[in-house]
C-alpha cells in the first residue's frame, strides 16, 4: 500500500467501486505571537499564506519592508495595486508622498520600517473585512514585536483602529499620543488622502514634528 503511486490508489478504489473520495486540505497552522526567532523566519511562515480570501485575489504577498531594529514604524491599511505588483509596501503616489514625509522630519526610509494592518490587496481596494484584519493581526503584531520600535504612526483611520483597538475616528484620534504594543503611538492622516486634500497637510506636518522631537528626547509633549 505504502509504495503505491497516488494514480494506482485511486485505481484501487475505482476497482472496490468507490466513486467519490473526500480528502480535507492540510491544517493551516496559526501563527503563535512571540514564536519567530526574527523577520525573515516570519515572513517564511506567510509565504503562500492562504488564511483568508484575499489569498485568492493578490498577485503577492506585501510583507513589512525597512529597517528590522527600527526605533520608528509606519502602519498603512493594504496594500494597493503598485504593491500588490510588486510585493513591496508604499511604493505608489500614497508611498513617494510617505517617502517625503519621512524625509521632512530627517530620516530616511532605510531607517524606519513600513508594515500594513493586512499583508494581501484588497480587490478594486475596498477596505478590508474584520475577518481579514483578524486573520492577518497576528502577523502584524508580530512584526511589531520584532521591530520593537519606540513610535509607530498609523497612517489613516484603518489602520489607527486596527493598532488602538477603537472604533473612534480618525478626528478624535490623530494628533495626540496613545500607547500600544509596547510602543507609543501617533495617528495621523493617510498619504492618500493628503493626495485628495492637500490642505491637511499641515496636520501632519504637526504631528511628525512631535514624532521627530520625542524620538530625539524621550519625552512625549501631548
Ligand atoms: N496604502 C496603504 O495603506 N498601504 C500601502 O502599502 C500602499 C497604499
Amino acid at each position: 500500500m505504502a509504495d503505491r503511486t497516488i494514480s494506482e490508489e485511486l485505481e484501487f478504489f475505482r476497482d472496490l467501486g468507490i466513486q467519490e473520495l473526500f480528502v480535507s486540505a492540510p491544517a493551516v497552522p496559526e501563527l503563535v505571537v512571540g514564536s519567530m526567532a526574527d523577520l525573515p523566519a516570519l515572513e517564511r511562515f506567510v509565504d503562500g499564506c492562504p488564511r483568508c480570501r484575499l489569498s485568492r485575489s493578490r498577485t503577492r504577498i506585501v510583507f513589512g519592508a525597512g529597517n528590522p531594529r527600527a526605533d520608528l514604524m509606519f502602519v498603512g491599511e493594504a496594500p494597493g495595486r503598485e504593491e500588490d505588483e510588486q510585493g513591496v509596501p508604499f511604493v505608489g503616489a500614497a508611498g513617494q508622498l510617505l517617502t517625503r514625509i519621512i524625509e521632512a522630519i530627517g530620516t530616511k526610509r532605510e531607517q524606519i520600517y513600513i508594515a500594513n494592518a493586512v499583508l494581501c490587496r484588497p480587490p478594486e481596494n475596498r477596505n478590508p473585512e474584520p475577518d481579514e484584519v483578524a486573520a492577518c493581526r497576528p502577523f502584524l503584531e508580530e512584526q511589531i514585536r520584532l521591530v520593537s520600535p519606540r513610535v509607530i504612526v498609523t497612517l489613516g483611520t484603518f489602520a489607527a483602529q486596527v493598532i488602538l483597538e477603537t472604533d473612534e475616528p480618525i478626528s478624535k484620534l490623530r494628533g495626540r499620543w496613545h500607547v500600544a504594543h509596547g510602543a507609543r503611538v501617533m495617528p495621523t492622516f493617510h498619504p492618500a488622502f493628503l493626495l485628495r486634500q492637500p490642505q491637511r497637510k499641515r496636520d501632519v506636518w504637526d504631528d511628525m514634528q512631535k514624532v521627530r522631537d520625542y524620538l530625539a528626547s524621550g519625552s512625549p509633549e501631548t
